[in-house]
């Protein structure tokens, strides 16, 4: 059984091919599928007979079941999705008022393992499938048509953010087609510039994504040197950070907008001194177009560390704002259901971290007196 949410409309048609379909009939499934939200094959009433049941026997439209949805006060809502095996992972959507928007995950737990963030503390168990990304979508476009009572032609989702659980570009092979879907005007006709991959920094990747489907582009740099950021970040040992500003500025060659955004979550007393926000200026100034969004860090237990306070956000971006970098500071939205940035945690069988942890080098945030030792 082939699940048509694992097809970008390239593989649809060659599967269509296949049972000897042209490409027209590729594009009205596809249509069905992603602008429709049909899921039977029964009700795609302008496909022969025939090919529907040929369908019906090779093929499925299936996306992973919800195993839970909370409403935060602000509208914000947050899907739990059970991928099977003990694994869950889970979407965000954010209302605003001008557009809407889907944090998607792109894998189950992550292997880079960020001090700060609450999927990384989980350990990996997968890779998702490309059905299990673009089903994340697929399911909250079409709930959300129906709970907002719009009409046909409005959508409810309008920007994409890869900034769930996960890190996408360790699972480039199912993220690829997915993205395709997303931008496919048969599709979703997202724009490129509303659909952002965030990635901490897998420079090999960034480089392909600019090649193959370029999108916006955040990348997660929480530290203006490479001490610092080997500490946060871990992969910037394999890819420091002078390597990851090079394959940005690649990336602006081919990149929907002229600038790349940095997410920057400010921790207390680790990486919000005034001092870290000159050496972020000196690091980016004149050297890559950028916007600088500083993410109010979002505490969970076991991290052992802090939000910095309002004030010293307010200093810290100020120093970039003087030196001419367009800086914004995140508004924390559904918090109250745990479904702000880094805390999705979903429900991650951990497969890797008994392993990591004999590997992998107790992390210290030494200079700055945090206690890691529970890492
Ligand atoms: N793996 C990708 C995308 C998912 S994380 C990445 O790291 O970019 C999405 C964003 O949330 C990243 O910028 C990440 O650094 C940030 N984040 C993670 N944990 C956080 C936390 N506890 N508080 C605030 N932001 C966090
Ligand atoms: Fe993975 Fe991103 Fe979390 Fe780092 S911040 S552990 S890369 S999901």
């Amino acid at each position: 059984m082939i699940n048509l949410l694992d097809l970008d409309l390239d593989a649809l048609s060659a599967s269509c091919e296949a049972l000897g379909e042209k490409r027209f009939r590729a594009i009205q499934l596809f249509r069905w599928i992603h602008q429709r939200g049909v899921a039977e094959f029964d009700a795609m009433s302008d496909l022969a007979r025939t090919l529907r049941e040929k369908l019906a026997t090779r093929a499925c439209i299936s996306a992973p079941p919800v195993a839970a949805e909370q409403v935060s006060a602000d509208g914000t809502t947050k899907w739990l999705f059970d991928v099977g095996g003990g694994d869950a992972v889970e979407s965000v959507f954010i209302p605003e008022a001008d557009r809407g928007t889907l944090c998607v995950s792109s894998q189950a737990g992550c292997a880079v393992g960020c001090r700060f963030c609450h999927t990384g503390h989980q350990g990996f168990s997968r890779n998702l499938t490309t059905g299990e990304i673009v089903g994340q979508l697929w399911f909250a476009e079409h709930q959300l048509r129906k709970r907002l009572a719009l009409t046909d032609g409005q959508r409810a989702i309008d920007n994409v953010v890869m900034m769930g659980m996960g890190e996408p570009l360790q699972n480039y092979a199912a993220l690829l087609p997915a993205l395709r879907t997303m931008l496919d005007d048969h599709g979703y006709g997202l724009s490129r510039r509303r659909v952002t991959v965030s990635t901490s920094g897998v420079v090999p990747m960034i480089d392909r994504l600019r090649v193959d489907c370029p999108v916006a582009l955040a990348v997660s740099l929480h530290a203006p040197d490479d001490g610092l950021r080997d500490q946060l970040v871990p992969i910037n040992r394999k890819y420091p950070i002078d390597e990851l500003l090079r394959a940005c500025v690649r990336y602006l060659d081919a990149a929907p907008r002229d600038f790349i955004t940095f997410e920057y979550c400010m921790l207390d007393g680790v990486n919000d001194a005034p001092a870290q926000a000159r050496a972020l200026v000196g690091l980016l100034h004149g050297r890559v177009p950028c916007k600088l969004n500083l993410i109010p860090f979002n505490p969970f237990p076991a991290s052992g560390l802090r939000r910095s306070p309002r004030e010293r956000v307010f200093a810290f971006a100020d120093v970039l704002q003087q030196a001419g970098i367009v800086t914004t500071i995140r508004r924390t939205r559904g918090d109250d259901i745990a479904a702000a940035c880094g805390q999705l945690a979903g429900e991650v069988r951990d497969r890797t971290r008994a392993i990591e942890r004999l590997t992998r080098p107790t992390i210290r945030l030494h200079p700055l007196g945090v206690d890691a030792s529970s890492t």
